[in-house]
């Protein structure tokens, strides 16, 4: 595909997204209107299937409302709390220590900036692009597995890495189209455009993705 197909494409995808179940992340979201749960959510989300980290966010929230919630709670109680989601250990630390950096350099508040979200303990641009959109409703491309995946076996680009993909996107996805393509994509790549064997009889992208006509 091109840029000339962009507006197709997400289309297309559109379609396809409101067809099954929504990403974890987009339902915290939908649910909350919680940064900071949004926030949490990413988190806990890294290298962590949806089931699971839908489930630990459920037993999290129920004791964890705000920042200052996380220090109530043990090092043991938390990380039995968002069990078994990847690198629980790790993710708990990170947990355990944003309160203090939140108040350290951001008065306490989650701030709204990819720059600063990196600020924060376990947070990397991936997560901070999704908080900005998901979380303040604000410009920006999260670029996980999926959309590195899919972009490049659609043609759209061709980049090794998340963060090269991202610059690449920010200069030629049209802006109206940032805050929805990482939710799509994550879907489309969960249902359709798998890992190891993309379903491409059939998929809507079919005549526009460079690896479905094996251009
Ligand atoms: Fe993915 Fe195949 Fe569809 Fe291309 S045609 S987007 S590779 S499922």
């Amino acid at each position: 595909m091109t840029t000339s197909d962009i507006p197709a494409v997400h289309r297309a995808l559109a379609r396809a997204f409101k067809a099954v179940r929504a990403p974890v992340i987009d339902l915290v979201a939908a649910q909350t209107h919680d940064p900071f749960k949004v926030l949490v959510g990413t988190i806990l989300s890294a290298r962590t299937r949806d089931q699971t980290t839908a489930e630990a966010c459920s037993r999290l929230f129920r004791r964890v409302q705000t920042p200052q919630d996380l220090r109530k709670i043990s090092p043991s109680e938390l990380e039995r709390l968002i069990f078994p989601v990847g690198f629980y250990h790790t993710k708990a630390q990170h947990l355990r220590a944003l309160p203090d950096v939140l108040e350290a350099k951001f008065g306490g508040r989650i701030p709204q900036t990819v720059a600063e979200l990196c600020e924060l303990p376990g947070v990397g641009r991936k997560t901070a692009n999704l908080v900005v959109v998901l979380g303040f409703n604000r410009l920006g491309i999260c670029v996980d597995v999926h959309v590195q995946r899919i972009c490049n076996r659609l043609g759209l680009l061709h980049t090794r890495t998340p963060l090269e993909t991202e610059m690449t996107l920010r200069k030629i996805l049209p802006k109206r189209y940032w805050k929805t393509w990482n939710s799509y994509l994550v879907s489309f790549g969960q249902t359709q455009c798998l890992p190891q064997r993309p379903r491409c009889a059939g998929c809507p992208l079919l005549t526009r993705c460079d690896y479905g006509r094996g251009a």
